[in-house]
């Protein structure tokens, strides 16, 4: 008698609207729904929690604004867990994907994603305070710049007890031997083998490849696990795309880096708001940016990014959500 296929929907469902997108500066309304979305998918790729937008006219239970503050409130977001309202402040300067036009990112902007997905977990986990540990995104400041997308194991812990814990089945490695590569550039050397995938380009350059898993077909799926070496703050995990066949499920910005001088080896979890069937097979689309704004020309053994393992995460059972039904 067990039905997770629809206790997924009847309990775990949790539906939004984005209001006033199209007032955010510098972003299409587009871009204001996907960094929505990659900020739910942030808290989903840990919790049972599927998130669906619905259009502005309907009734949502969680509602994400954009307005501008004045200079009165200078806060970036705020929230009320109550109402299940978040606002977002569009009188600072918001960034969705840092790198993207090959522009010095500006001082003062902020990262969209990381302010909505600190303001949801106001509504969804933490209505009473902040962090209390380092390094997560329920810090008490979000500094401008910064890139603040994973979770830290307080929130995580926080996040699991009230909204219930997720059981993996299988974990299905894709076969890096297999990546395609999307633009052929001769200023960025790429390799690949069963092993690792290799790409460090010249300034200012841009590798994008792909890859298909296709034993994830009829299997339902959490959560992409990208393991990568950056090299430096010059190498940049910019861009993933999942795909099932050619529907697009995803896209986010990650705008990684190592953000030192020094190579730093990072998971990425990369959720999917509606732990969706794959029906034809999985494509993962990356793309990689190398830059040079700080210093002159950065030399390619910086400019460098390994891939080194990409995993993707199934659903067997969830645990009882302690959140609640949750209906529209
Ligand atoms: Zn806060």
């Amino acid at each position: 008698m067990s039905k997770p296929e629809t206790s997924i929907r009847d309990t775990r469902t949790m539906y939004y609207v984005v209001k006033n997108a199209s007032d955010v500066p510098g972003l299409s309304s587009t871009q204001v729904y996907e960094a929505v979305a990659q900020a739910f998918s942030i808290w989903s790729a840990y919790t049972p929690l599927v998130f669906i937008r619905k259009t502005e006219d309907q009734e949502g239970y969680y509602s994400i604004d954009f307005w501008d503050f004045g200079n009165l409130n200078s806060a970036l977001g705020l929230s009320n867990p109550v109402s299940k309202s978040i606002d977002i402040n569009i009188a600072h300067t918001l960034m969705l994907d840092k790198y993207r036009n090959n522009v010095e990112p500006q001082a003062e902007q902020y990262d969209l994603v990381s302010a909505i997905a600190h303001e949801i977990g106001h509504c969804l986990f933490y209505d009473d305070g902040h962090s209390e540990t380092g390094g997560g995104i329920m810090m008490h400041f979000q500094p401008p710049i910064d890139i603040i997308r994973i979770p830290n194991a307080e929130e995580i812990d926080k996040a699991q007890s009230k909204a219930g814990i997720m059981f993996l089945s299988d974990t299905i490695p894709f076969n890096l031997d297999t990546a395609i590569r999307e633009n052929e550039n001769d200023r960025v050397t790429f390799s690949k083998s069963g092993e690792k995938i290799v790409a460090s380009g010249e300034e200012r350059t841009t590798c994008e490849f792909s890859l298909t898993e296709d034993d994830l077909k009829e299997k339902r799926l959490n959560s992409l696990v990208i393991r990568a070496k950056l090299f430096s703050k010059y190498a940049i995990l910019n861009k993933v795309e999942l795909y099932d066949g050619a529907t697009l499920l995803s896209r986010q910005y990650l705008s990684f880096s190592s953000q030192s001088s020094a190579p730093l080896t990072k998971i990425f979890k990369i959720g999917l708001n509606k732990k969706p069937v794959i029906k034809n097979g999985l494509k993962i689309k990356i793309e990689l940016r190398f830059t040079d704004y700080l210093s002159g020309t950065a030399s390619p053994s910086i400019n460098k990014i390994e891939i080194k393992s990409i995993k993707a995460e199934t659903i067997r059972h969830y645990s009882n959500v302690v959140l609640g039904t949750q209906t529209p």
